[in-house]
C-alpha cells in the first residue's frame, strides 16, 4: 500500500478515537465570554499532543488586559519536527459562545446520536481541533516519514476577536512569515469548501448631543433622538441602497453577503425607559453601527462615506452635534489564488470526497485576519468539518462522517504541502 492510502486507512481506523476526543473537548465548557476553563482545555490538548510525540508550549497572553488570574488566556502549541521542509500550522480556537436557550440536549455532555456529535462548540470548532490532531496522528501511525514540521495550536478568544489568541501568537512571532509556511484553520465551513478570506469590518459608535428642555416644551430643546433618527433615515433611504448595489468578486457565502452591508447593532438615548419618568428632551443618543465593507471598497472610502452621512444629519438638525468613535476595524483578507495551501486542499478534497472543492469567503471574520495582517503570512485558509449554519445555534452538531472525511483531507493536504503526494 502506498503511504497516502495507509494514512487514509489509519484515519478510518481511528474514527472512534476522533469522536471520543471531540466529545472530551466538548465536555470542557470553555465559554467565552468570560473565558472559562481555558487553562484546563489548553492542558488537556497539550497533554494529548505530548503523548503523541509533540513538543508542547503553553503561551499565556502576557500584557493583554483580558489575561487575568481569574480568566487566564492560555494558548497551547505543539510541534512535531520531521525533515527540514515546510512548517504547516493547523490552528483551532477552543473557546465557544455561551449555549443560549432552545437546546433539546445537554450542550456540554458530548452526546452522540444518529451519526452526529452534539454540543456547544462541537462544529465551531472542537471537531476541527480533533481533525487536526488525528490528521497528524494518522500520518505517524502510517509510518510516513515527515519531510517537514507539523504544528498544532489550540487558541483562545476567537469569538471575541482573537487578540489574546492567534493575534498574540503572531505578535510574539510564534506564527510568522519566514518561520511558518502556511496556516490551515479547521473552522466549520462544510467539508468540501475552502474559505479564502472574509469581508472587512468597521464598527463605530455615533453619539448625538442635543439640548435638554422640559418635555412639555420640546421646541425649547434640541432632541438628540431626533438627530439620530435623521441619521438612521439617511442610512436606510440612501446609504443602504448604495451598499446593496455594490458587489464583490470575492466568493462570499451566503450570496446575499456578497454586497456591502450596514447594521445598527444597538441604540440608546434619553432617559432610562424603565427608570423613574421625568419629562425631558433627550440630550444624548448613542448608536453602534456595524459596516461590513468589501475588498474592492477599502476601509478609507467606507469610513469617509459614513462620515459624510453623519455630517449631513448634523446639517439637517440644528442644535444637535455628533461625535464618531471607531470601535473596531478589520481589513478584508483574501488568500492569493495561486497559494499552495489552496491547491493542496483542492487536490485532497477531490481525492477523499471525489468531487471538486468550492472556494468561498466568510461573511464575517475569523482568525485569518491576524495571520494575514500581523504574521504577514499570505498562505492561510479555513477548512474543516461541520456546517457553517449550525455554528452558534442551539443543538449545534457535527456529522461524524464529515469529521472523519475532514481529518483525511487535512492529513493529505499537510503531506501534499510537504511534497508527499503518493
Ligand atoms: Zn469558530
Amino acid at each position: 500500500m502506498h503511504g497516502i492510502e495507509r494514512v487514509l486507512d489509519e484515519v478510518e481506523r481511528a474514527s472512534d478515537e476522533i469522536v471520543q476526543y471531540t466529545r472530551d473537548l466538548v465536555r470542557i465548557p470553555t465559554v467565552n465570554p468570560p473565558g472559562d476553563e481555558y487553562d484546563a482545555c489548553s492542558q488537556f490538548i497539550g497533554r494529548d499532543l505530548e503523548a503523541r510525540g509533540f513538543d508542547v508550549e503553553y503561551i499565556a497572553a502576557e500584557g493583554r488586559p483580558e489575561h487575568t488570574s481569574r480568566h487566564p488566556r492560555i494558548n497551547v502549541v505543539g510541534t512535531r519536527r520531521g525533515g527540514g521542509g515546510r512548517v504547516v500550522h493547523l490552528n483551532g480556537h477552543f473557546d465557544v459562545v455561551p449555549p443560549g436557550g432552545g437546546w433539546t440536549v445537554d450542550p456540554f455532555a458530548g452526546i452522540v446520536r444518529d451519526g452526529r456529535i452534539y454540543g456547544r462548540g462541537v462544529c465551531d470548532m472542537k471537531a476541527g481541533i480533533a481533525a487536526a490532531l488525528f490528521a497528524a496522528e494518522a500520518i505517524s501511525r502510517a509510518g510516513v516519514p515527515l519531510p517537514g514540521t507539523i504544528e498544532i495550536s489550540g487558541t483562545v478568544d476567537e469569538e471575541s476577536g482573537g487578540y489574546a489568541g492567534v493575534a498574540h501568537l503572531a505578535q510574539i512571532g510564534r506564527i510568522a512569515a519566514g518561520r511558518t509556511h502556511c496556516v490551515i484553520i479547521p473552522e466549520p465551513l462544510n467539508v468540501d469548501r475552502i474559505c479564502i478570506g472574509h469581508r472587512g469590518v468597521y464598527w463605530c459608535e455615533v453619539a448625538a448631543h442635543g439640548r435638554i428642555a422640559h418635555g412639555s416644551m420640546p421646541f425649547l430643546g434640541a432632541s438628540a433622538i431626533d438627530g439620530m433618527g435623521r441619521l438612521l433615515q439617511l442610512v436606510r433611504e440612501e446609504l443602504m441602497p448604495q451598499l446593496t448595489a455594490r458587489r464583490t468578486a470575492v466568493p462570499v457565502v451566503p450570496a446575499a453577503a456578497r454586497h456591502a452591508t450596514i447594521n445598527v447593532n444597538g441604540i440608546e438615548g434619553g432617559q432610562p425607559v424603565d427608570g423613574i419618568q421625568t419629562p425631558c428632551v433627550a440630550d444624548t443618543c448613542r448608536a453602534i453601527f456595524d459596516r461590513r465593507f468589501l475588498l474592492e471598497e477599502g476601509f478609507e472610502a467606507a469610513k469617509a462615506e459614513f462620515d459624510s452621512f453623519v455630517r449631513r444629519a448634523a446639517a439637517d438638525c440644528p442644535g444637535v452635534s455628533f461625535d464618531l468613535r471607531e470601535l473596531m476595524v478589520v481589513h478584508p483578507t483574501r488568500t492569493p489564488d495561486d497559494s499552495p495551501v489552496i491547491a493542496a486542499l483542492q487536490a485532497s478534497i477531490r481525492r477523499v470526497l471525489g468531487r471538486a472543492a468550492q472556494l468561498i469567503a466568510s461573511p464575517g471574520t475569523y482568525d485569518h485576519k491576524h495571520v494575514a495582517r500581523i504574521a504577514g503570512l499570505p498562505h492561510c485558509v479555513a477548512y474543516g468539518p461541520g456546517e457553517l449554519e449550525l455554528a452558534h445555534q442551539p443543538d449545534e452538531y457535527c456529522r461524524i462522517d464529515d469529521l472523519v472525511n475532514a481529518t483525511k483531507v487535512l492529513a493529505l493536504a499537510t503531506l501534499d504541502l510537504m511534497g508527499v503526494t503518493s
